[in-house]
């Protein structure tokens, strides 16, 4: 009985140390689940507390859209507005939450100053995000790599510090904090490859959905009022969480090239003309 007992009691001790030398673990798998959580009540409960949201109905800007919408098979019956420009002037979209909480939303900045076939495009690379299921690929992303991150940096520094702690007088873990500061710059250029990667998709999606390639470069040159627009290859690898406007605009003109009959007008048929 002692023995049963001496080794319950190690057993929950055991699983109180895993628990403890596995808190990051948790904490991670917690933070995603609250961040799934505000991405499906942000559209509809967060957004209106800082911002006025509307039906639009103007059927000259929601009828594509939603017909888009429905080939690709987004569930969605409206298209909303978002008084954006009392924050700020930048022009964006997007299709958010999940399930009954999905939206598309505009905001007025786009609305004011995009073109129809900007607008077009800019709701098809959303909708590719939302299709492609970005926001959940990216959580789970962002989980395994903090999680797998902070585990070899806490293996890393305790053999280190177990080796050569004493010789350079460093006796623990928080003697050295700062360094999760350098293991997120130096994560930095992953991340935003990560990020740029999914932008690309979303960029070829909204192409092939909304065949709106001038659309899509007039897009890419409205962003360049606060995104450089051709930055050198290290600088974009390094810290552009988007394809450079430059690029974006290539890919765009590419795809507009290889379809060019879908914008070549139909010229009325003459009959030869006789020469004499
Ligand atoms: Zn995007």
């Amino acid at each position: 009985m002692r023995h049963w007992t001496s080794t319950k009691g190690s057993f929950a001790n055991g699983s109180t140390v895993w628990r403890r030398n596995h808190l990051h673990i948790w904490g991670a798998a917690f933070t995603v689940c609250f961040l799934m959580f505000v991405v499906m009540i942000t559209p509809v409960y967060i957004v209106p507390l800082t911002n006025k949201v509307i039906r639009l109905d103007d059927l000259k800007i929601t009828g594509p859209i939603l017909s888009m919408a429905c080939a690709d098979g987004i569930p969605a019956h409206d298209v909303f507005k978002i008084d954006a420009s009392r924050q700020s002037t930048r022009m964006s979209a997007n299709v958010s939450g999940l399930g009954k909480t999905m939206r598309i939303t505009l905001n007025d900045n786009l609305l004011r100053r995009g073109s129809p076939e900007e607008i077009q495009e800019v709701m098809g690379h959303e909708m590719g995000h939302y299709v492609l299921n970005h926001i959940p690929n990216s959580l789970i992303f962002f989980l395994v790599v903090i999680v797998t991150g902070f585990s070899l940096l806490r293996w890393g520094l305790s053999a280190t510090l177990a080796r050569w702690g004493n010789s350079w007088g460093i006796r623990g873990v928080t003697d050295i904090a700062v360094l999760p500061l350098v293991f997120f710059f130096v994560l930095t250029p992953v991340l935003n490859a990560y990020t740029r990667t999914q932008e690309l998709e979303a960029d070829m999606y909204g192409l092939n959905a909304s065949r709106q390639p001038d659309g899509a470069a007039q897009g890419a040159i409205h962003l360049g009022e606060y995104r450089k627009m051709s930055p050198g290859p290290v600088e974009e690898g390094i810290f552009y969480d988007h394809p450079s406007g430059r690029r974006r605009i290539y890919n765009a003109m590419r795809w507009k090239a290889e379809n060019l009959q879908l914008f070549q007008t139909q010229l009325p048929k003459t009959e030869p003309q006789s020469t004499k």
